[in-house]
């Protein structure tokens, strides 16, 4: 079946259904301002839908229902009660799944492939979150104060939540967002971006039909300038969750000194992938290049710097080259599709704007480095994988987040030298370490500045397992019992029995 006629056959239900107003309180609403702003399949240009184009009045509005949530029913929840309705959103996101994957597909061009493979990830966000409802706790502390005095701590929800996502995972992200809100009894405003609302929209519903009270979570569609910079000023916002570019993330930092929020910020990359000519290779190849290309390089931790030994620097590089020319670039309708179109013409600009500075700066473009436009491909932002060889460790293309599916390869000698040269980038999300050698492997896990480092593996992810960043890819962690402590207060109560 041609692209064009897959996109027409699935696009035309979604223009007219589906969820296309926002949820304040119990209620599918409008925009105060009445603006609707268009949301469009980047694979075809199709539109998909018209969404309310929110301002800083919704945000106000959204922030008294999550407060008045706050203070009802929802805030005498008891563990269990909060666990029992993250569980049965658990089953209702199994059970739709498909449907959401396909709404992500056609809002952000993920390959439908991709998306589907969510599915065990997500529920078992929910999940695991749903466990930690009831295992929340404070401590009882032994204190030196003289009499018949006791210590302890309750751990208490920080409150009302602002949430801010990027459009890259707009399902996942929303469950990273919503997990731990529900679990900790917070309530929250999601803000999902202006590229990619449509699941977070689904998901909404899915958390009403769970038995979530009106007013625990509320999601405002709009612009990230009004609707994401009111949640970052709002005075009655007590913590900001934040995952988007470093850029914006400052912005943030800035805009939340008024009530001296809580910040987490989950923010890019340049992540080192580095390959050793001891490294099992067969493995090493589809490794470094899903590392840079999955999601048409539209990760945050895509291992984009690939340092690579340089007795096996051409051999390698050329292998990456050729397993990114035969990955299939298309609509991520196509269930064949491996890397979908990227998600705008902003992006678009953006990532083929940084394959023409790699040439200028005298990189080797040795697969991609123009954009695709045969056929179908025409009317989307598609690019190819692309790899630059004999890049250099202060180059743009070896520094700056390209957000694309865009390698550049460095070559390397001394190892003893490498943790310096890889630590040598503003940003510190993954790294990954290829090598038969468990010493070599040993040696550079602590070393390397980084949250996540993965050894003959890459983009590795657990429930359990804690992810977020070092240096300017952010602070505080998602996933892993650190992430409900981001959604606590610790309370200390002193009781004098003398
Ligand atoms: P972005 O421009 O920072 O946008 C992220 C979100 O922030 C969007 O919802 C955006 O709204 C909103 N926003 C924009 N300006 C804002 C402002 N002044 N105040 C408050 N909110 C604002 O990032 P992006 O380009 O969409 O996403 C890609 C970036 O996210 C990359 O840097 C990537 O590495 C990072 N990321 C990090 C992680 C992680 O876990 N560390 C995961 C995924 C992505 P609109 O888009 O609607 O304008
Ligand atoms: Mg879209």
């Amino acid at each position: 079946m041609g692209q064009s006629s897959l996109a027409s056959r699935h696009a035309t239900p979604f223009a007219d259904g589906g969820p296309r107003k926002m949820l304040i309180g119990a209620d599918w609403v409008e925009a105060v301002s009445g603006r609707r702003f268009e949301s469009r399949n980047p694979a075809t240009g199709d539109l998909l839908a018209t969404l309310p184009e929110g301002d800083a009045e919704d945000i106000d509005r959204a922030v008294r229902a999550a407060r008045a949530a706050l203070e009802g029913p929802w805030g005498r929840f008891k563990p269990d009660e909060r666990q029992a309705v993250l569980l049965r959103l658990a089953d209702l996101l199994d059970r739709h799944f498909d449907e959401l994957a396909l709404l992500d597909t056609l809002d952000m061009g993920g390959p439908i492939s991709r998306t589907r493979l969510g599915r065990k990830r997500m529920v078992g966000l929910l999940r695991f979150y749903a466990g930690h409802a009831t295992a929340l706790h404070g401590e009882t502390i032994p204190n030196s104060v003289p009499g018949e005095v006791f210590s302890y701590t309750l751990r208490e929800p920080v409150g009302v939540v602002g949430a801010i996502i990027p459009w890259n995972a707009p399902l996942g992200m929303s469950v990273l967002k919503a997990g731990p809100v529900l679990a900790t009894g917070c309530t929250m405003v999601l803000k999902p971006a202006e590229d990619a609302s449509l699941s977070p929209l689904r998901f909404a519903e899915l958390v009403l039909e769970a038995g979530v009270p009106p007013g625990v979570v509320n999601v405002v569609t709009g612009f990230g300038r009004t609707v994401g910079a009111a949640i970052a000023a709002h005075p009655g916002i007590d913590k900001v969750a934040f995952t988007g570019s470093h850029l914006t993330g400052q912005d943030i930092v800035r805009a939340s000194a008024g009530n001296l929020k809580r910040l987490s910020l989950e923010l890019g990359g340049k992540s080192a992938n580095i390959v050793f000519a001891d490294a099992d290779l067969d493995a090493a190849v589809p490794g470094a290049a899903m590392a840079a290309f999955a999601n048409t390089g539209q990760v945050c931790s895509a291992g984009t710097r690939l340092f690579v030994e340089r007795r096996i620097y051409d051999e390698f590089v050329g292998r990456v080259a050729a397993f990114g020319r035969a990955l299939r670039v298309g609509d991520g309708l196509d269930p064949d599709t491996q890397l979908g179109p990227l998600i705008s013409q902003r992006q678009l600009d953006r990532v083929t704007g940084y394959m023409d500075i790699g040439l200028k700066e005298g990189a080797r473009a040795v697969s991609g480095g123009a954009r695709l436009t045969e056929g179908a491909l025409a009317h989307g932002h598609f690019v190819p994988p692309t790899v630059f060889a004999d890049v250099t460790d202060g180059m743009r293309i070896a520094q700056e987040e390209i957000f694309g599916p865009v390698v550049s390869a460095i070559a390397f000698d001394d190892a003893d030298d490498l943790a310096r040269r890889a630590n040598a980038s503003m940003f510190g999300l993954g790294a990954g370490v290829w090598t038969r050698d468990v010493r070599k492997a040993h040696r550079l896990a602590p070393a390397l500045r980084a949250g996540s480092v993965w050894i003959n593996c890459y983009q590795l992810m657990d429930p359990a397992v804690s992810f977020g960043g070092y240096k300017m890819s952010g602070y505080g962690r998602e996933s892993g019992a650190a992430h409900l402590h981001e959604y606590l207060n610790t309370k200390s109560v002193w009781i004098n029995a003398t």
